[in-house]
């Protein structure tokens, strides 16, 4: 079946004993178990082990990215960071050098702690890839659009720089999303989504999930799955709930949100406020070659700058009345925000640097929210 097909029907039977079309949230952290304790390995014990409507999440997951094992986790951070979890003290892993910047502040902050050795390299050329690895690189890291310089990374050519290595490849698709790139096809190991983003889409849930191309029982998805319950960074039924809502309509959504973002995109690019816009499916962008062979669409993010920097930005920013001024991304509202302002000090972002996220309202009036505050 296809992907919109999968999003409406896997994990999302009828229930049984009441009908139900939707399903239930089962909130209990605990379930009977039988006298002996000899029970089937899938049957649900403790909250945080397994649950009812995380299984369910985690099937709808793997099915909609291709994978075999999906692995829901509270947040994208927690989802990332279990991947972190499952290296070694020693072992050393390659990142985009254009990076969530949750993720670097991990980079800088905590994993030097760990023992990991960690290298941000430019990703737009993969022979930067080659150049980094190392005996013990066991991971190379991919983000790609990037967040927020909307970079481009080639991932069938770095996916086969790291296999080549005996590394395995990881791919943060939260902004690309599942309907218009898939890893997992292109040869990658793992993939992330903070699934906060698009798949919830409402601006209302925290999530993340890591999803696989290998059987559960695989040594990666054991390595991975024991991070999941021991660590214990896991959803709550109610959020795993409401993300299975949400999923359904995802691959609409993006949709429209995508098209939305093409028209906006070249509003902008013919702005004379603004000299640069990231968007990878203008013909301007760097990556356009590479993300029209990767991609099906080009998402419903983009980055611009305006004028002479960062003052420009943040009066542009603070004219807005239709778009919000908030960080986040992939709901229905569409999102600007002033990037360096969030990221603090010592971000290598432009200091000009506006990030928009592209919303469902109608793409006139986004253009004309955006036309009055260049004014
Ligand atoms: N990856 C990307 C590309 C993101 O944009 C974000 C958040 O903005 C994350 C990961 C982290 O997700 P979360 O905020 O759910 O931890």
């Amino acid at each position: 079946m296809k992907l919109e097909t999968l999003a409406v029907h896997v994990g999302r039977g009828i229930e049984p004993g009441t009908g139900a079309v939707t399903p239930s949230i089962i909130p209990a952290t605990t379930f009977e178990r039988a006298s002996d304790y000899d029970e089937a390995p899938e049957k649900h014990t403790y909250n945080r082990i397994s649950n009812p409507n995380r299984a369910a999440l985690e099937r709808a997951l793997a099915a909609i990215e291709g994978g075999q094992t999906a692995l829901a986790f509270g947040s994208g951070m927690a989802a990332i960071t279990a991947v972190m979890q499952s290296l070694s003290a020693g072992d050393h892993a390659i990142m985009p050098d254009d990076l969530y910047v949750g993720l670097r502040q991990l980079v800088q902050q905590v994993l030097p702690r760990w023992g990991l050795q960690i290298d941000l390299v430019d990703m737009s050329d993969p022979e930067n890839v080659r150049r980094a690895l190392r005996p013990n690189t066991r991971l190379v890291w991919i983000e790609s659009p990037s967040n927020p310089g909307l970079k481009i990374t080639d991932i069938a050519a770095v996916v086969e720089i790291a296999h080549s290595a005996g590394a395995l490849c990881g791919v943060d698709n939260t902004w690309a999303t599942a309907i218009w790139q898939r890893p997992l096809e292109l040869g990658a190991d793992i993939v992330m989504h903070a699934t906060t983003k698009y798949v919830g889409g409402h601006s209302d849930v925290l999530g993340g999930c890591l999803i696989i191309s290998a059987e559960e029982a695989s040594e990666l998805g054991q390595r991975l799955r024991t991070v999941q319950k021991l660590g214990g960074g896991v959803p709550s039924p109610f959020d795993c709930w409401l993300l299975l809502r949400s999923l359904p309509t995802m691959p609409a959504r993006v949709r429209l949100q995508t098209a939305n973002a093409v028209q906006v995109a070249n509003f902008l690019h013919g702005h004379p406020q603004v000299s640069v816009v990231r968007y990878p499916g203008l013909a301007s962008h760097p990556g356009h070659a590479i993300a029209a062979r990767q991609m099906s669409g080009f998402g419903a993010m983009l980055s611009f700058e305006v004028g002479e920097g960062r003052e420009a930005a943040m009066a542009v920013a603070a004219k807005v009345k239709l778009i919000t001024r908030a960080t986040s991304l992939g709901g229905v509202e569409s999102l600007i925000e002033h990037r360096v302002s969030v990221e603090g000090p010592g971000s290598p972002t432009p200091p000009g640097l506006l990030r928009l996220s592209v919303g469902l309202e109608h793409p006139d009036d986004i253009i004309e929210d955006l036309a009055q505050a260049l004014r």
